[in-house]
Formats: C-alpha cells, sequence, structure tokens
C-alpha cells in the first residue's frame, strides 16, 4: 500500500488554508513553503464588431512534494539522507543533511527547500506522525472545499490507483507520462508523482498560460550560511567548479612537461586547498561534510567529492615522491572534470541538461590549465592550445538556445577575442614579450570564465516550478 494526494483542480478556490496549515505544523520560517498554491490564468479579450467576448481563465494548483515513485531527490543526495517508507512516503533525514542544496536542484517540482534557520533541507513529509496516529495530514485537514485528500494505490507494476479515482475524474498522474501533465507542472519529469489531479477546465485549453503570484511560491535563493562564512549566493560554488577545473586542467597539459616545477606543484596545491575550502563555504552544515560519500552507488556529487579528495591525494604524492603521482593526477583531473558535468547535467534544469554542459567544462578545464602553465613554463604550444580552445568556446556559446542575458554574453564574448588574440601574440611573440603579457591574458580569461560560470547559474532562476 502507497499513499498518494488527490487535488481537485476544478473546485479549489485559492484560499491557501492547506498552505498555511503546512507552514503552521511544521514551524517553517518566513520564505520557506513545503505546499504551494500556484495561481494560474491566460486568456484575454476580443473585439467582434460592438461586442467584446472573452477567454480568460483561472485555476489554482496545491502542491507539495508528490513523493514519487522514482524520488530523484533520493538518488542524487551525496549524504544518503533521504528516507523512503514502504508506504511511499519519501522525507529527509534531517540529521544526515549537510545543506547542499543538490536535492532542490534535482527535484522537477521544487519540493525541498533550504531553512536557513537550522541550516538544511526540508520538505513535506505527508505528516507521517499525522497518519501513524490515524489522522490525516495537516493541509488535507484544513481545506474547506475538501479539494485535497489522500488515497492509498495499490503496488505493482502499473501501480493501479483506488479505483474510485477515475470515477471522480481523478487522473493518476504517476501513471501519465510526463509530457501529458498540465500546466505548471513540468513536463520533462520521470520521477512518477504520486498526485491524483482533476483537471480544471482551463488547464486542457490550448491558451497560453503563466503563473500569477511567481514571486510568492517561488524557491527562495537562500545563500547558505554556515560558521565559517556569511553566505555568498553561487559564488563558492563558482570559485570551487573553477579552482577545481583549473587544477584538472593544469595536470594535463603538466603531465607533457618533464618534471613537475615547484610553482606548478605550489599553484596546484593553493587551486586544491581554495577550492575545497569554497566548497565548504557552500554548505549549509559543513559539519556533516564527512557524511558526503555515503551515497557513491548512485550520487554524481558524492563520485565529484570523491574524485575531488583523490585528485589532492595525487598531488600529494606528486610532492612528497617526486616522478610519482603525475598519471593519477592527469587521469583524477579528467573524472573530476567529467563528475562535475554529470553533477550539472539535471534534466529538471532544462538548459543544463545538455553536451554543452560537459564541452564547457571540459574547455574551461583546457583554457585556464593551459594559461596557468604556460605562466610558470613559457611554451608556445601551451598559448597555441588556449587560442584554440577559446576558439571551441565561442562555438559552444554560439549553439546555445535561447540564450538571454545578451549583455553579459556580449561582454563574455569580447574578452574571449580578446584572449584570442593575446593567444596568438604570446604564442608569435614569446621572446621578445615578458610574463605581463602572459599575465594579463590569463586574467583577462579568468573573467571571462567567471562570467561564463555565473550566466551558468542564472539558468536555476528559469525553472518551471
Ligand atoms: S516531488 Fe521531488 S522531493 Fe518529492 S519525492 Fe518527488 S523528486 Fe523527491
Ligand atoms: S545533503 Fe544535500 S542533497 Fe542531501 S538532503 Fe541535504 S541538501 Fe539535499
Amino acid at each position: 500500500m502507497t499513499y498518494a494526494f488527490t487535488f481537485d483542480a476544478s473546485a479549489c478556490s485559492g484560499c491557501k488554508a492547506c498552505q498555511i496549515a503546512c507552514k503552521d505544523k511544521n514551524n517553517l520560517p518566513v520564505g520557506v513553503l513545503w505546499r504551494r498554491v500556484y495561481e494560474v490564468s491566460g486568456g484575454s479579450w476580443q473585439q467582434q464588431g460592438s461586442a467584446w467576448t472573452t477567454d480568460v481563465f483561472a485555476y489554482n494548483l496545491s502542491i507539495a512534494c508528490n513523493h514519487c515513485v522514482h524520488p530523484k531527490c533520493a538518488g542524487v543526495c551525496p549524504v544518503d539522507a533521504y528516507v523512503v517508507r514502504p508506504d511511499g512516503i519519501v522525507y529527509i533525514d534531517e540529521s544526515k543533511c549537510v545543506g547542499c542544496g543538490y536535492c532542490s536542484w534535482a527535484c522537477p517540482y521544487s519540493a525541498p527547500r533550504y531553512n536557513p534557520e537550522l541550516r538544511h533541507m526540508m520538505k513535506c513529509n505527508f505528516c507521517f506522525d499525522n497518519l501513524d496516529a490515524g489522522l490525516p495530514p495537516a493541509c488535507v485537514a484544513a481545506c474547506p472545499l475538501r479539494v485535497l485528500d489522500i488515497v492509498t494505490v495499490d503496488d505493482g507494476p502499473t501501480m493501479v490507483g483506488s479505483g474510485l479515482l477515475p470515477a471522480q475524474g481523478l487522473q493518476p498522474l504517476w501513471n501519465i507520462p510526463g509530457p501529458e501533465h498540465p500546466f505548471p507542472l513540468p513536463t520533462f519529469s520521470r520521477t512518477q508523482p504520486h498526485l491524483g489531479l482533476k483537471a480544471h477546465l482551463g488547464m486542457v485549453n490550448e491558451l497560453e498560460k503563466e503563473i500569477s503570484n511567481w514571486e510568492e511560491i517561488k524557491p527562495q535563493s537562500t545563500p547558505r550560511k554556515n560558521f565559517l562564512l556569511k553566505g555568498f549566493g553561487e559564488l563558492p560554488l563558482i570559485i570551487f567548479t573553477l579552482c577545481g577545473q583549473m587544477a584538472a586542467g593544469m595536470a594535463l597539459f603538466s603531465f607533457f612537461l618533464e618534471p613537475f616545477s615547484i610553482p606548478i606543484l605550489i599553484t596546484l596545491g593553493g587551486l586544491i586547498v581554495l577550492g575545497g575550502l569554497a566548497s565548504l563555504a557552500h554548505l549549509g552544515a559543513p559539519l556533516n561534510a564527512w557524511r558526503t560519500l555515503n551515497h557513491l552507488k548512485k550520487s554524481w556529487l558524492s563520485r565529484e567529492i570523491l574524485l575531488f579528495g583523490l585528485f589532492g591525494a595525487s598531488w600529494l604524492t606528486c610532492l612528497f615522491i617526486p616522478g610519482m603521482g603525475k598519471l593519477p593526477l592527469a587521469l583524477c583531473g579528467i573524472g573530476l572534470v567529467y563528475s562535475m558535468a554529470r553533477v550539472y547535467r539535471l534534466r529538471s534544469i532544462p538548459a543544463w541538461d545538455s553536451w554543452r554542459t560537459t564541452a564547457a567544462f571540459f574547455l574551461s578545464a583546457g583554457v585556464l590549465g593551459a594559461l596557468a602553465v604556460h605562466l610558470a613554463e613559457p611554451k608556445a604550444w601551451l598559448a597555441i592550445g588556449a587560442g584554440f580552445l577559446l576558439a571551441a568556446e565561442v562555438g559552444v556559446m554560439l549553439s546555445e538556445k535561447n540564450p538571454g542575458y545578451e549583455t553579459a554574453r556580449k561582454i563574455r564574448g569580447g574578452l574571449i577575442l580578446l584572449g584570442m588574440t593575446g593567444a596568438a601574440a604570446l604564442a608569435f611573440l614569446m621572446e621578445n614579450t615578458g610574463s605581463w603579457l602572459a599575465s594579463g591574458i590569463f586574467l583577462i580569461v579568468l573573467a571571462e570564465e567567471i562570467i561564463g560560470r555565473w550566466l551558468f547559474y542564472q539558468r536555476l532562476e528559469e525553472r518551471v516550478l
């Protein structure tokens, strides 16, 4: 037996008693909502002769965690904090959560929300304490129109819902493919949400629809704050990815140099330490960071952290046993960049779920790595390589669909062109230039990469829910 929520959108008045009852029972702070009521509207007025007609419509959708058949949140969590009860209820063991926020990126319904007071993630737990005591969830009990309810579903390959569902006009969404789910539910989801829905007429028309109260219910982009640092938005993640990618690129290009020079070893060490500190600064509960290798079986975030650790261990080997550790360092670097790309390629953020993410990460690693190694040991082939990789970055940028952020992209494009010109000058005039030119080009490319990464994180704002 598995629990599922049911919601009759055709009769919801949008009073939000469910949203408030949930907030009250779970003592949620301002800005954190486990259950949200989305107000959707569309249509317009048309003039026909002297008469006006309208197809204006509006409806509400009350939604919390759907306790999915395939909970994506549980699969990606690096500390394995998610628990799936035998009755299908998915909840977070909050004592384990490290506050990384990755589950909220991966959930197509934006159900997990960060609690800035407790510094970890929280979400709807179906009020399982109420259920275990024979009571309904708080939201269901509060609904004055009785349009929000729960049913039990028979377990089995097709998860056939209670026979009453179709009779009541309720569609079991866990049995209906994502592309057929009504707005504003995401059509790409494959998690099979445990939600039975009776559609409002407005849901099934062809007219354009928009969420009218987005400011009220959108996920708060609360910067993590911990005892190490005050929150800096996504800045720690930008620093971590750029440091990790630059270090991986340096390891790859240095592989062809014999032996490692002291400046390269010191720079690599500095990048590893800075990247590691930045990743800790991003966590709400860094004291739980030791748990992040708990989910290597499924979570790419867990694997990324392992590869970052192995990369650091290979660097230590290079430092203390000269002549050893070079190959493991280069291989762990490739693995690290690949795992970073896998972490970000999420179906729930369509702009990231593309080959461009993998290509962009490897190109960033290559460009930054080649120029950083060139600073320590100038070689014409490193400058030429950086120039070609920058040209490839332009290709990836131009292939983006619906790119937006025109001004930032133009500035980035200009910096890339400047970097390409500089790299060509470095390659051909190297004998006659001092390190100032190489340093200037490195800083230009670093600025271009920071803008690229910033643009990347802006895509988080384009989520459907
Ligand atoms: S709605 Fe999101 S948080 Fe809830 S079970 Fe599904 S994937 Fe996980
Ligand atoms: S550790 Fe990260 S992914 Fe896991 S529940 Fe906490 S915030 Fe979500």
